[in-house]
């Protein structure tokens, strides 16, 4: 049995974690948990699931819980109850599926306990890779990817030559404005970014698969992750999502890994690896019902967020953090109608403009200039209106 803490509980990720437990009650069992706000949606897995320990997002959260949940169970909140969870001393595994930069301080926490990681918080490597991927060498720990390109990437490794990988292929679907021009972006609403056309995730991450910065942050957590230069990952646009992402070897073999678009698959691959478990047959691959798959060049002239991550990933030190702090921020705007899409990419642009860079982060400089950051672009924000 594998005792589990969850980061993100309650989110796209954190629920349908709940649901690969749920379907393998033998396998798994949950210690400590966290969420934000949505109490509702975490009661019946605190009443399912007993954790010894549950973090909220402030007091105000706990004050409202407390009185809902046994009285054996210890709530904490903000960053410190993060961290608490991630470092659990009765957990084995960390499934990290918080969302944002929030995210890293207990991913580097659960490190330093020694606990074995399930990473769908793409930030932590996004913000402070250098760090992550040091002490997760230092201390000897498995940091397994449920980003669904990234588990790809992993599932076609196994077993292969590492030496001989010459490229990663990264399959992006597009996204929910894939076939719309420069102009026709112009004037497009949230309920539009909001509608993707082959995945069900977080508001946040969807906007970012219509701007495709996230395939942008993903190229940089594979650069982290997988440990190859940035001119040897490529992207590719892949409308049907079935092709999770390739690896090319010197002998110009590539190996893919495929499936239906479910993050089912790639996170039940991290709970149970190296095992693999089953799951139902709705999650079958059938190709011939889909006939044929489509591949395309990435147009980055349309989508200027995937140029600007390879930039500040080749550029490195801390300007993928001003990269990410930046977008999270801006999204987070255009999710509250504050600025337009296009206005996204724009704040990111200025904000990578406007940086001066340090070479060689501490978890302290990377938090400041993650705070400095979000304060410049609200700021600008304001300046528009
Ligand atoms: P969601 O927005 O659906 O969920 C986010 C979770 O984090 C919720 O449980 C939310 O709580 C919690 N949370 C947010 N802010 C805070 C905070 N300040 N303190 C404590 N908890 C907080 O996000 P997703 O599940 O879509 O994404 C999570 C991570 O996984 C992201 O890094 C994303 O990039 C990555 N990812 C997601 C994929 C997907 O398919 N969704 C695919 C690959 C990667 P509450 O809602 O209760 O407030
Ligand atoms: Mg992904």
């Amino acid at each position: 049995m594998k005792r589990l803490s969850i980061l993100g509980a309650t989110g796209s990720i954190g629920t349908q974690t709940f649901d690969i437990i749920g379907t393998h009650p033998e396998e798994f069992s949950v210690v400590a948990l966290s969420f934000g706000e949505n109490i509702e949606r975490a009661l019946p897995y605190i009443h399912q699931y007993r954790p010894k320990l549950v973090s909220v997002k402030n007091d105000r959260i706990k004050e409202r819980l407390r009185p809902l949940v046994p009285s054996s169970v210890k709530i904490l909140a903000g960053i410190e109850g993060l961290i608490e969870v991630a470092t659990h001393p009765d957990s084995d595994m960390l499934i990290n599926a918080v969302l944002g930069s929030i995210g890293l301080e207990p991913t580097l926490a659960a490190i330093e306990a020694g606990k074995m990681i399930g990473l769908a918080n793409k930030e932590t490597l996004v913000t402070a890779g250098h760090l992550v991927m040091e002490r997760v060498k230092e201390k000897g720990v498995t940091l397994l990817p449920i980003d669904s390109e990234h588990s790809a990437i992993f599932q076609s490794m196994q077993g292969q030559d590492k030496k001989a990988i010459s490229r990663l292929i990264i399959t992006a679907s597009g996204g929910s404005f894939r076939d719309l021009s420069r102009d026709e972006l112009k004037n497009v609403s949230v309920e539009d970014a909001l509608k993707h056309p082959n995945w069900s995730m977080g508001a946040k991450i969807t906007v970012d698969s219509a701007t495709l910065m996230n395939k942008g942050l993903e190229v940089i957590e594979a650069h982290w992750l997988f440990n190859i230069p940035y001119e040897k990952i490529d992207t590719i646009i892949h409308k049907e999502s079935i092709v999770h992402s390739l690896v090319e070897y010197h002998d110009k073999s590539v190996i893919a890994q495929l499936g239906v678009p479910s993050m089912h698959v790639p996170i039940q691959y991290a709970l149970s690896y190296p095992k693999r478990l089953e799951l139902p047959q709705e999650k079958r691959l059938n190709l011939w019902e889909l006939g044929a798959l489509h591949f395309e060049k990435v147009d980055t002239e349309r989508f200027k967020c995937l140029d600007f991550a390879y930039q500040a990933g080749k550029l490195g030190g801390s300007t993928p953090a001003v990269l990410n702090a930046a977008n999270e921020q801006a999204v987070d705007h255009f999710l509250n109608k504050r600025i337009s899409f296009l206005q996204i990419e724009d704040l990111v642009e200025r904000a990578l403009n406007e940086h001066q860079m340090v070479s060689n982060p501490t978890l302290e400089d990377i938090k400041e200039i993650d705070i400095r950051t979000r304060q410049q672009v609200n700021d600008w924000v304001k300046s528009y209106v």
